[in-house]
């Protein structure tokens, strides 16, 4: 008899992290009994790509708080699911160019004292001491946040789904959702595998989530404002004094934040990986 699932408490669209942690977090809750439909393998979305830089950084006081847990939620997980996972906890520095800006950090700093977080402004003189190929003519300052870092967010994912999948939760992956119709107050979810009947279905199908979004219109959905926007980043070959000041420290440089030029840039191995955020950067998929 197959084993596909026939019903289920929670439908999941779309294993990227979100889905995935959605999954986690619903098992970690009691809620086992969901199953998640991911069209391709884990990761395949825009997860695969994420440079997996996780600041703790915001000035919005709920996207602060999700982070700190996030990253409480990182520092344990491997454990936790017996998962080993590359995560390096290297701190990172926000540069400021100007008092304005210096300004916005101090406010972040005192909100971010309310959640328990270190993080700290910087002089010109530390941020030299922290790093040291910093180059500091046209800044004011900077700020400090010590929790910063990189994961690699497939095996991030692939941790979440063990821990998932360790407490009775499902993934079906190479299974598309294909629709849903709504039969009273259940949901059921058409795959090419089969139909799946649910309570609740939630879209997680990042990029594509404004398509999913589109069957629920016929039961009351709206759209879902979700657009793709075009994001790169490129990886340097191996810089010789990085690999020496790394070898010499036992440790990478810290993570390095522009919000004014725009772009951050992150040791990777012994090279750096720039991710420039372009100011005109182009929306795909969308129709005129
Ligand atoms: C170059 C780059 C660098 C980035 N760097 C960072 C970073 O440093 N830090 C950070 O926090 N974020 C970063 N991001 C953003 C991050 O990658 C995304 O925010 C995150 O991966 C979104 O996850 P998701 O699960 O929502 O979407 P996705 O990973 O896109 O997952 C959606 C999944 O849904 C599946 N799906 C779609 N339709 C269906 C269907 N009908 N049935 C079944 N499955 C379906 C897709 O196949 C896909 O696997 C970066 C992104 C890019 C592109």
């Amino acid at each position: 008899m197959s084993d596909f699932p026939t019903t289920a408490r929670v439908v999941i669209i779309g294993g990227g992290v979100v889905g995935v942690s959605t999954l986690y977090h619903l098992a970690k809750a009691g809620w086992t009994d969901c199953v998640l439909l991911e069209k391709n393998e884990l990761t395949a979305g825009s997860t695969w790509h994420a440079a997996g830089n996780c600041p703790s950084f915001s000035t919005s006081w709920a996207i602060m708080n999700m982070q700190r847990y996030s990253l409480g939620l990182y520092a344990g997980l491997a454990e936790e699911v017996d998962y080993p996972m590359n995560y390096h906890v290297t701190g990172s520095i926000r540069l400021a160019h100007d008092k304005n800006r210096m300004l916005e950090f101090e406010r972040a700093r005192t909100m971010g004292r309310y959640q328990g977080l270190d993080i700290e402004m910087m002089s010109i003189s530390d941020m030299k001491d922290a790093y040291p190929f910093l180059e500091t003519h046209d800044l004011a300052g900077g700020l400090w946040d010590p929790d910063d870092g990189d994961i690699d967010p497939a095996q991030l994912t692939q941790a979440l789904a063990k821990g998932a999948r360790d407490m009775g939760a499902s993934i079906q992956r190479f299974c598309p959702a294909t629709g849903v119709t709504q039969v009273g107050d259940e949901w059921i979810v058409h795959t090419d595998k089969g139909d799946i009947r649910c309570e609740k279905v939630v879209n997680c199908a990042g990029y594509y989530a404004q398509r999913v979004g589109e069957w629920f219109k016929p039961y009351g959905g709206r759209t879902v404002p979700m657009t793709v926007m075009s994001h790169q980043y490129f990886l340097t070959e191996e810089i010789p004094e990085l690999k020496e000041w790394t070898e010499a420290n036992g440790r990478k440089v810290p993570l390095l934040r522009d919000v004014d030029s725009s772009y951050y840039l992150r040791q990777d191995k012994h090279g750096l990986n720039l991710g420039p955020y372009e100011r005109n950067c182009k929306a795909h998929w969308v129709t005129p």
